[in-house]
């Protein structure tokens, strides 16, 4: 299952902490993240100081 984003602020955190690259933005805000690179450590959704980012089961 995916991690999905939802009221991104645009701060980057994210894409810094995310070791696979799997982080896709437009405008510094991200769009959606590539699960054939995500490998799901939750990383970001652990770094993530506005908890944009979701795990769905
Ligand atoms: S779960 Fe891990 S690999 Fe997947 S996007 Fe987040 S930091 Fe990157
Ligand atoms: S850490 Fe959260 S608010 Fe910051 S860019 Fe990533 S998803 Fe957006």
């Amino acid at each position: 299952m995916p991690v999905v984003v939802l009221g991104c602020k645009g701060c980057g955190t994210c894409t810094q902490v995310c070791e696979k690259n799997a982080i896709i933005t437009n405008a510094g805000k991200v769009v959606r993240i590539d699960e054939e690179k995500c490998d799901l450590c939750m990383k970001c959704i652990e770094a993530c100081p506005n908890r944009a980012l979701f795990y769905l089961e």
